[in-house]
């Protein structure tokens, strides 16, 4: 079992104003599978994104990737077991202008402290496979939205995660580019990377196997699209 959450509550706390993002999320996902996840804005959607993408810990509940309880971890051991293991994919592309594309796709494996030659391979290898290698000397501001979204994309695998992220990544999109996107994200779970997908567009959130439905916090229906898993 990849993930698995048991009664996942968030509260955020700010001032006087308490926010309950996550009441009792119960929610498992199996290795390879690709689940969409659905609901009105303010649901709590990307809060349980960042949790089990380890970039924010729970308030209570439980929280298992590959049976080891995780919603305790220190933010840095929290980073060292997301690194190379997690990509994610977010609608605003989050690239670093001051980067060009093959230094934002880069970035990761130096984080990973991967040799110079080994970095080239897999930077030219996901970057031809994402056609977009011949924009690598560009800058974000001078690819298109479509175009910037395969270099996060191409950025979110560059370590060949098990594990992908997306949260509304074609949400600024045309749907032409996020045609594109969706084929993108459907071809890496083919070859067995798991992949949790936000998305406002039921159109897109039906190529994934399952379709959760979230809302106030809390899980409502799951809808199985796929009897694969
Ligand atoms: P969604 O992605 O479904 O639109 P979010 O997960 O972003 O919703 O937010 C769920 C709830 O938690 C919202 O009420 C939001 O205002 C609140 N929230 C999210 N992040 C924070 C934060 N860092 N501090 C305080 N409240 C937050
Ligand atoms: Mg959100």
């Amino acid at each position: 079992m990849m993930i698995k959450t048991i009664d996942l509550v968030k509260v955020f706390r700010t001032d006087e104003i308490e926010t309950v993002a996550l009441n009792k999320v119960n929610f498992v996902v199996k290795d390879g599978e690709f689940v969409s996840i659905m609901g009105p804005s303010g649901c709590g959607k990307s809060t349980l994104l960042n949790i089990l993408g380890l970039l924010d810990n729970p308030t209570g509940g439980e929280f298992y990737l590959y049976g080891n309880e995780v919603s305790k971890y220190s933010e840095k051991k929290r980073t060292n077991l997301r690194k190379g293991n997690i990509g994610f994919v977010f609608q605003s592309f989050n690239l670093i202008d001051e980067l060009n594309v093959y230094e934002n796709v880069e970035l990761p494996l130096l984080y990973l402290k991967i040799s110079s030659s080994e970095r080239k391979k897999k930077v030219m290898d996901v970057l031809d496979r994402m056609q977009i290698a011949h924009r690598r000397k560009h800058f974000p501001q001078q690819l298109s939205g479509g175009q910037q979204q395969r270099v996060a994309i191409s950025r979110a695998v560059v370590t060949k995660p098990k594990l992908i992220l997306a949260d509304e990544p074609t949400g600024n999109l045309d749907s032409a580019n996020g045609e594109e996107v969706m084929n993108l994200l459907t071809e890496l779970n083919n070859e067995g990377t798991t992949i949790i997908m936000v998305t406002h567009s039921a159109i897109d959130a039906e190529k994934a196997h399952r379709i959760v439905q979230l809302f106030d916090g809390h899980i409502i229906t799951e809808n199985i699209k796929n009897q694969k898993f």
